[in-house]
């Protein structure tokens, strides 16, 4: 049920059967080094909530394709939304979304850079009295690592061949590096949009962080990462060159997202807490 290709007819009978959950997927327009497309976390995070809730009955809005870039101003391509705009958009996106029947707002985040801001939104979404209730997760928890840790407990990935078995024990054990572009993101985007992929192209600019600002760690002034970024992956790209990458290993690290992502809306969809909780604060407040 994607809430673009409803009718309106439709929607009394959406919103029953999403049990009045929405999902608004956010992702950015960012670069991915040169052998991925600006679009890849918009891709991967609409993947994730479309899939799910074939497997999980539920309205998903149109993805934001739009998110938290400020630094990326060297290379074309990256669009940057100033903070205060994203946060006025995601604030009448919901206020939007609730207006017509849906009470449960699930963001679903596809970018890192997003974390801050969507805490900060979420935040202020307690400042004023609302009829629903807006929560966020992230959708890119499970990667190479995670899949790594998997197998190592003897999980059985049979979409897998022993090279790419091999591959991800190898490089997980030599604390292998990835986060944007890498292994994982190059994997998954061949899975659903292997025309987009330019593999040849992934040796054009390096992916290796530079160290500059680790100087700056011992005094704790390190902790955001986007303030940094554009010093350590000045290629906007972090990770060794994934030559080993291949949709099979997208494949199945999406598989665990969706279901990660479907599970999300089973608890929410039976949860009638959450916004009993709400209305129970809205009585008392004054
Ligand atoms: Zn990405």
């Amino acid at each position: 049920m994607l809430w673009e290709e409803l009718r309106e007819e439709e929607f009394a009978s959406a919103i029953e059967k999403s049990s009045k959950l929405c999902v608004l997927p956010i992702g950015c327009t960012e670069m991915h080094g040169q052998h991925l497309p600006v679009g890849t976390d918009s891709f991967e995070v609409t993947h994730v909530c479309v899939e799910a809730s074939k497997r999980e009955e539920v309205v998903v809005f149109p993805t934001i394709r739009f998110g938290n870039v400020p630094f990326l101003t060297s290379w074309r391509g990256s669009v940057r939304l100033t903070v205060e705009l994203m946060q006025q958009l995601l604030k009448e996106l919901c206020s939007e979304i609730a207006r017509n029947g849906f009470k449960k707002i699930l963001i679903v985040n596809g970018h890192g850079g997003n974390h801050a801001l969507l805490g900060n939104f979420v935040s202020s979404t307690q400042h004023d009295m609302k009829d629903y209730v807006v929560l966020y997760r992230s959708d890119f928890e499970y990667g190479i690592y995670s899949l790594a840790a998997d197998l190592r407990e003897d999980k059985e990935f049979p979409a897998l061949t022993k090279e790419d078995v091999d591959n991800i024990l190898d490089f997980t054990a030599n604390n292998g590096i990835m986060g944007h572009g890498g292994v994982d993101e190059t994997s998954t985007t061949m899975a659903i949009r292997p025309d987009l992929v330019k593999l040849d192209r992934m040796y054009q600019v390096d992916g290796m962080p530079t160290h500059l600002s680790d100087y700056l760690r011992p005094a704790g002034v390190h902790n955001s990462a986007a303030s940094f970024w554009y010093v350590e992956q000045p290629n906007h790209y972090r990770g060794s060159h994934p030559e080993w990458a291949n949709e099979r290993i997208g494949n199945v690290l999406f598989e665990r997202r969706i279901e990660m992502q479907a599970e999300a809306c089973r608890l929410l969809k039976m949860d009638d807490r959450i916004l009993q909780w709400n209305d129970e604060r809205n009585a008392k407040w004054f």
